[in-house]
């Protein structure tokens, strides 16, 4: 009985021993918190942000803190942040983090220049009996808080609705972001041109622009401080032309078939068909469009003089032609017309309009087969219907390089090219840019001498 008695108590007596050893062992852990900036900064603006990730694998965090140190000038980041134990023997249970301060240095005493960020992190471990593991993170950053000065160089800004035309600019130091806001919500980027931090800038206004017509440029150094200047422009109007489009019986039977896969439910009800197609397809189709050319990367001017129009061809619709569809003489629908509709002999071979990089080339919807090439500072042309397309994404094209054939791929009812321009996923007249007076007095009478 007792030797049961002494088993037992030499049991709880080692298991209490190894939990007090597990828990010592656990609170006495030697990992220390690690500290990142996210995203990491070389400069600070007349507001910025110093964010901070910490991260502990033990007990947990228990205070973070940070200082801005310039000189012999410390000023403590505020609030610190201190997390609790959770109880005597275990962690605080925060194994990360983030931290977010937001400072304005010249409020806190601080002058331009350079200045140390220091950041603190302990953990709860028992080590060192009181205090945790400590782990800490400096860096020195640039105090900047004057905003870059803005050089306005170009001197015409005559931009028609659904029109472009181009900003030239300097700035008085190096920026991460420039580039000229229309309107509040549109910004076309702007791209160095040349040495001494020139910039040209490509804009256009939407054909449907009803906006107030502020525009000003807008740049951002590399510590965060906006510098904004306004400059002389003036937006023309644009006549709205008007154009009927007979849907017939025929036209559903033989272009129909062609989107069934979009809306398969309406494949027996072809003219309800046709108003999704014309309606969500084709939505759908210049969204595409609008977000290929914003992406259009190229950032030196490549086109060479006036845009090549489709040889021996005549227009038979305009850019942003109002378009009203009948079908047995009522009204079904109607539209925007993005382009020009060129029509020349059925299969006609076409050229690209100018030097650049083709950025698609694929089947969409309406449109068909469709080539886009960017010209550089995200202007681009498309070319849609094609019945064979030549070049693929990547190719670079010179002005008259025959990147395919028309045809009547998409909604087209008969063999023709539409045309399009866009300016930074912002739909244009090509006829601007079709116009050697026009590019010359609008875009090229802007550019600075280099
Ligand atoms: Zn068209």
């Amino acid at each position: 009985m007792r030797r049961i008695l002494t088993l037992i108590l030499t049991i709880i007596i080692l298991a209490a021993l190894g939990v007090a050893g597990l828990l010592g062992y656990t609170l006495m852990e030697g990992d220390a918190p690690t500290i990142a900036l996210v995203p990491d900064i070389e400069a600070m603006g007349g507001e910025a942000v110093i964010s901070v990730e910490v991260r502990d694998k033990g007990t947990g965090l228990k205070r973070i803190q940070g200082w801005l140190i310039q000189g012999n000038k410390e000023v403590r980041l505020k609030p610190t942040y201190n997390f609790k134990r959770l109880a005597w023997w275990k962690g605080t249970g925060f194994g990360s983090y983030p931290v977010a301060w937001k400072v304005e240095p010249r409020k806190l005493g601080l002058r331009d220049g350079s200045c140390s960020i220091r950041i603190e992190a302990e953990d709860a471990s028992y080590r060192h009996i009181i205090k945790g593991n400590i782990s800490r993170l400096e860096k020195v950053v640039q105090i900047d808080t004057v905003p870059p000065v803005i050089d306005v160089l170009s001197s015409v800004h005559n931009i028609r609705r659904g029109g472009a035309g181009l900003v030239a600019f300097r700035l008085n130091e190096p920026v991460s972001k420039a580039g000229v806001r229309v309107s509040d919500s549109i910004f076309f980027k702007a791209f160095p041109y040349g040495a001494k931090n020139t910039y040209l800038c490509l804009i256009a206004l939407p054909f449907d622009y009803s906006g107030s017509g502020s525009m000003f440029i807008e740049a951002y150094d590399p510590a965060g401080n906006k510098g904004m200047a306004g400059f002389a422009h003036r937006v023309l109007g644009r006549r709205l032309v008007e154009d009927t489009i007979p849907i017939s019986q025929g036209f559903l039977q033989r272009k129909m078939p062609d989107f069934i896969t979009f809306f398969p439910d309406l494949k027996d009800d072809y003219k309800s068909l046709f108003l999704k197609v014309n309606s969500e397809l084709r939505a759908r189709n210049n969204a595409k469009l609008k977000e290929v050319c914003s992406s259009a990367s190229l950032g030196t001017i490549q086109w060479k003089g006036r845009f090549k129009q489709l040889p021996n061809s005549i227009k038979r619709a305009g850019f942003a032609d109002h378009r009203t569809y009948l079908y047995r003489g009522k009204k079904i629908d109607e539209a925007f017309h993005m382009g020009l509709d060129l029509a020349s002999l059925k299969r006609a071979e076409v050229p690209a309009s100018n030097d650049g990089t083709v950025i698609f080339a694929d089947y969409l919807g309406i449109y068909g087969n469709t080539v886009v090439i960017d010209h550089g500072l995200g202007l681009c042309s498309t070319y849609s219907h094609l019945s064979e397309m030549a070049v693929k994404v990547g190719d670079p094209v010179k002005k008259g390089d025959i990147i395919g054939k028309t045809g009547m791929t998409g909604l087209a009812g008969g063999d023709h090219l539409h045309f399009g321009m866009l300016v930074r996923g912002v739909f244009v007249d090509p006829l601007e840019w079709l116009d050697a007076k026009w590019i010359q007095e609008h875009i090229v009478v802007n550019i600075p001498p280099q």
